[in-house]
């Protein structure tokens, strides 16, 4: 198996070197392919306006100098000449990405560029709780995750996200497959202050962040210690919105 690994922390992220560990147990066939810096939050972003270049760091592994997206995207144009790599794997993220996290995600966007190409791919993330937990958590489950994973035949434009607990490996509860959650970021804190030139600036923040933690969803898991899977697709259609769109059009 041919096994393609990017992330949105960055080349360099600790979370990337254990998913680098835990790839190598299904495989010797990996190729990497990061962003150089970290893009937390580029959601799907593409760099149009300016070059993008490709750094080598080793045999089969590079950093771009743009986005998750930007990187997957220039990996699977120019370091496959052969064919298309088997699996698409992003992560291990520093941090949660639950519920409508997924809409500013780099992490899971990575994924998303191997779908849009027909690959089956996943998303990984440590949830990260008070500041710290470590990646005890994935670095205990990720294969156990992942092993079942690959047996089965994803659906075409589909990914998995799959999100780890903040808790030690030995106090996770096991593995849900659940549906997408609902943050209520309306409320998520925004700093305001004056910078060192006496102008006003913003910088938002990740506190105070309203859960619903609703039965069976990836939210709910999380917080009773399961390890959250949720398959997702790239149709964003809201499907019972067409025909009552349709019928206020066809007055
Ligand atoms: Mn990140």
């Amino acid at each position: 198996m041919r096994i393609l690994l990017t992330n949105d922390d960055g080349i360099h992220a600790p979370g990337f070197a254990l998913l680098e560990e835990i790839a190598a147990q299904f495989s010797e066939d990996i190729t990497v392919c990061c962003p150089a810096e970290e893009q937390s939050g580029a959601g799907h972003s593409l760099t149009l306006h300016m070059p993008v270049r490709l750094q080598q760091h080793g045999p089969r592994r590079f950093a771009v100098t743009g986005t998750p997206t930007d990187a997957v995207n220039l990996a699977l144009r120019t370091l496959f000449p052969d064919g298309p790599p088997d699996l698409v794997i992003s992560g291990i993220n520093a941090g949660e990405n639950l519920a409508d996290d997924i809409t500013y995600s780099g992490t899971i966007s990575a994924a998303m560029e191997g779908a849009l190409a027909n690959i089956p791919a996943i998303a990984l993330s440590q949830v990260v709780r008070d500041g710290g937990n470590g990646f005890g958590a994935a670095r205990g489950w990720a294969a156990k995750v992942l092993a079942p994973l690959l047996e089965v035949t994803m659906a075409r434009r589909t990914l998995v996200n799959v999100n780890f607990p903040p808790v030690p490996a030995d106090e996770v509860k096991g593995i849900r497959v659940v549906r997408q959650g609902f943050h209520d970021y309306s409320r998520g804190a925004v700093v305001e202050s004056i910078d060192p030139r006496g102008r006003k600036y913003y910088w938002f923040g990740l506190e105070d962040i309203e859960q619903t933690l609703d039965r069976g969803t990836d939210l709910e898991a999380i917080n009773e210690g399961f390890i959250s899977v949720t398959p997702l697709q790239l149709d964003l259609t809201h499907y019972p919105s067409i025909d009552t769109l349709a019928e206020r059009f066809a007055r």
